[in-house]
């Protein structure tokens, strides 16, 4: 009965989330909607449940410090292999939506190739019928 307990108000630490773009940690709201959840920040360990106490806190100098070299905070290797996992799993997300991206893109080149292809059938036709009623 603890365990459940504990469970439920198990508190959450805060991570940034890893920019694939620029290739720095950024800080990202962790809030759920419609969701009471409380996180803590390792850079302080100050905890935050609202989006603007997380706002306040991002503020910080402090934590900007520990964004900016998150990597070198970790102390153990589960810390530094949790955090490639997490890095791993972002990472095949964003190339799944990047090959569904590439295959609307092709999709709609293809279409767009087979109008104009259409039209230059259609408007060879004209040309045909039109050098036939010269005749
Ligand atoms: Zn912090």
């Amino acid at each position: 009965m603890n365990q459940q307990t504990l469970s439920t108000t198990k508190m959450n630490i805060y991570k940034p989330t890893f920019d694939l773009e620029t290739g720095k940690y950024i800080d990202e709201a962790p809030m759920v909607p419609r969701q009471i959840l409380e996180f803590k920040c390792l850079c302080n360990q100050k905890t935050f449940n609202t989006l603007t106490k997380f706002k306040t806190h991002i503020a910080l100098k402090g934590h900007q410090r520990y964004v900016s070299c998150y990597l070198e905070h970790m102390e153990d290797a589960n810390d530094v292999k949790e955090e490639m996992m997490r890095l791993r799993t972002k990472y095949e997300i964003n190339e799944r939506k990047l090959k569904m991206s590439l295959k609307t893109t092709e999709e709609k080149l293809e279409l767009a190739q087979k109008t104009i292809q259409e039209f230059i059938n259609s408007s060879h036709s004209i040309h045909i019928t039109q050098s036939m009623n010269l005749d």
